[in-house]
């Protein structure tokens, strides 16, 4: 005899989560389908386990033939349901069988068996048959155990081997968690195969996955009530192979100050109102709510993203009213033409902020358009990023040294300290392209500590003091140097390695010493520590003579740009300032000297040390010290 009592609640268990699932706004988004499917096919299963458990014990009132259909149907749609989870895992850790073809032929071998066995039962009788005394399990019943078990494996492995797919940790463990339940209940279905409880537990793995990951208020904007960030990178992520899909946006230009003015509510209530318009108003678009105020419109082939821009741009005119709202938005629109699809998600989504970030500074009335140009910078930013942190995290960035000169006796005197990482091949990445993306996230104060104690280390165990070298400079950025522990910190770090501050420069920029009172006292406590002061790049930008007089610098140095300029066409003012510097009591440097002409120049004028090309490009550690010692060894002119 069979129990039904646990198969009925949860039948109803379930037609309340179809009907939930089926009104609600949803993403056509891989896990979704699935898991829609996998609803679809639990109702089957169930209706069937009931139908061909009832004909069982009632076997003397129906024919054969149905007595094999009702069977057969419930073990294909149970062995349907394995693998539907097995499915679903997938989906959920974004695998896609079709790039690992023959392991997906593999994974479904065990399935199409399944078929195989369940179809030719009547004449193999290999999972069931019907005899004179009614249903019997077949010779291979025990197959079926097999293939639960084995696609429940499966699921794991994905889970484990594919867990940095996962957005959160949390998803991690509701995976393992909903994967242990189908465990658990086909366990107990083995144990008591005449409990039709494993439904039960399969309702539980449902329930697991709809609070985990199909719960539609997971994907929605909760102040827009359009999906939100997440929806959009995964949709992004399954669309982006797929061609012909447009990619829009706007971005409210007042956000901010409407916000100021109006309160967090009101703006709010406008977000609300914007999102049920656009619900309302477009049907043939995906809407999506960033952050402050940025909308991403993701529309297909169908999609005639101009008209909904210019319906847009329409509706903006009008102001934004509820009972107690009235808001007036200006918009900037951007979009991205999509030429060439081998870019990663992530690379659309920030391409596509970019440029709406730049319509809004630029608040021009025309939709911005980004181009392959703009995917291609922001794949190299994410190829930098990815080189920096990895350089970062290992304790990688390695340091060059570009020898200083002294203009009088064309002798090294000193050298710079310049940072360079290294890709996944080997190439090197220069300062050009990572210093300006580790000033954004705020990286730099790294890289300028890792340089620091590396050039520390390389003052300690070499004996480039005995030929000649005076002193090396290390840059600060303005990032690293508003960090209040800093002089505490570069103190600890030469008194690990036991050499003398004085022996380090720290080079400042201009950008360093916007508040005065604060880089003093920054300058102050180095100084107190022992280090000295260069002033980096002068000339490059806005200078502030002023300022730069009441800083304890000993030196400063010219930017090349500068320097370049005066060598190509000299004036009065070049030698003038050198001359008002040397007054004031700094030293001079010029940089990037590059031909023997620009040397004699620069010496001319007065500057006591020069740097560039034509002496040394910056060189890794040993050559440099081979570099120092040949010219060390060379007689003094
Ligand atoms: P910088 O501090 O002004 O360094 C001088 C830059 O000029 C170096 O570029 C150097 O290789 C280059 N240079 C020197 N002589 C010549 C020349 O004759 N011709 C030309 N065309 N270039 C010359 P690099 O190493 O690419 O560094 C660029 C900038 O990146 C540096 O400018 C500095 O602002 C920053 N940087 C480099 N390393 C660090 C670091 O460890 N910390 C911080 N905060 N910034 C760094
Ligand atoms: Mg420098
Ligand atoms: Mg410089």
């Amino acid at each position: 005899m069979y129990d039904f009592r646990s198969v009925l609640p949860s039948l109803l268990v379930l037609i309340i989560f179809l009907s939930y699932y089926i009104f609600l706004p949803r993403l056509p988004l891989r896990r979704s389908i699935a898991f829609f499917d996998l609803l679809l096919i639990e109702g089957l299963v169930i209706s069937t386990d009931i139908l061909s458990s009832y004909v069982d014990m009632e076997y003397n009132n129906f024919s054969v033939p149905f007595l094999y259909f009702a069977n057969g149907s419930f073990y294909i749609f149970f062995f349907l349901r394995s693998f539907a989870f097995y499915y679903y895992t997938a989906t959920i850790t974004q695998l896609r069988l079709k790039d690992y073809p023959s392991i997906g032929i593999l994974l479904r071998i065990p399935f199409f068996l399944s078929l195989a066995l369940t179809i030719s039962s009547p004449w193999s009788k290999a999972i069931f048959s019907i005899e004179d005394d009614g249903f019997h399990h077949g010779f291979l019943i025990d197959y079926l155990y097999a293939m639960v078990f084995f696609y429940i494996i499966v699921s794991f492995a994905i889970v484990i081997y594919r867990r940095s797919y996962f957005l959160r940790t949390s998803s991690f463990f509701a995976s393992m968690g909903f994967n242990f339940t189908l465990l658990v209940g086909a366990i107990i279905r083995k144990v008591f195969p005449t409990y039709l409880i494993m439904d039960t537990f399969c309702i539980l793995a449902m329930i697991i996955i709809y609070l985990s990951f199909e719960n539609p208020d997971i994907y929605i904007d909760q102040r827009a009530y359009v999906f939100n960030t997440l929806s959009l990178r995964l949709y992004i992520n399954e669309i982006n192979r797929i061609k012909d899909h447009k990619y829009s946006g706007f971005i409210i230009h007042n956000y901010e100050d409407t916000r100021k003015i109006y309160g967090a509510k009101q703006m709010d209530n406008g977000l609300r109102l914007i999102g049920r318009y656009l619900n309302k108003k477009f049907k043939r678009a995906f809407f999506f709510y960033n952050r402050n105020g940025r909308f991403i419109i993701i529309g297909n082939r169908l999609t005639n993203m101009d008209t909904i821009i210019e319906k847009l741009r329409e509706r903006f005119k009008e102001p934004w009213k509820s009972t107690d709202t009235e808001l007036y938005l200006d918009v900037n629109f951007a979009s991205l033409q999509v030429e060439n699809e081998d870019y990663s998600a992530d690379i659309f989504f920030n391409t596509l902020l970019n440029v709406l970030e730049k319509s809004d500074k630029q608040n021009t009335h025309e939709c911005l358009v980004a181009s392959d140009d703009d995917l291609k910078s922001v794949e190299k930013d994410v190829f930098v990023k990815k080189a920096l942190e990895n350089a970062l995290e290992n304790n990688l960035v390695e340091v060059y040294f570009q020898p200083i000169i002294q203009a009088s006796t064309s002798r090294i005197v000193g050298a710079e300290a310049l940072a360079r990482i290294y890709d996944e091949d080997g190439y090197i990445i220069t300062p050009n392209d990572f210093i300006p993306i580790a000033e954004k996230n705020g990286n730099i104060s790294n890289i300028g500590r890792q340089i620091f104690a590396k050039t520390c280390e390389f003052i300690k165990y070499s004996n480039i003091t005995s030929m000649g070298i005076n002193w090396i400079n290390v840059n600060l950025s303005p990032t690293q140097f508003l960090i209040t522990d800093l002089a505490d910190d570069y103190s600890s770090i030469v008194k690990k390695y036991g050499i003398n501050p004085n022996l380090i420069h720290l080079e400042i920029t201009e950008e360093s010493m916007t508040d005065v009172t604060s880089m003093k006292k920054q300058i102050r406590s180095l100084n107190e520590k022992g280090f000295n002061f260069v002033l980096d790049d002068y000339g490059k930008g806005y200078s502030n003579l002023t300022r730069i007089k009441t800083c304890p610098f000993i030196n400063i140095k010219l930017d090349m740009e500068l320097v370049w300029s005066y060598c190509n066409d000299p004036d009065e003012i070049i030698p003038t300032m050198v001359h008002a510097f040397k007054e004031m009591g700094f030293s001079v440097t010029a940089e990037g000297i590059e031909t023997g002409h620009m040397a004699d120049v620069m010496k001319d004028i007065g500057c006591d040390f020069l740097q560039g090309h034509y002496y040394s490009k910056a060189l890794p550690i040993d050559d440099f010290i081979s570099y120092v010692a040949t010219e060390f060894s060379k007689p003094v002119k």
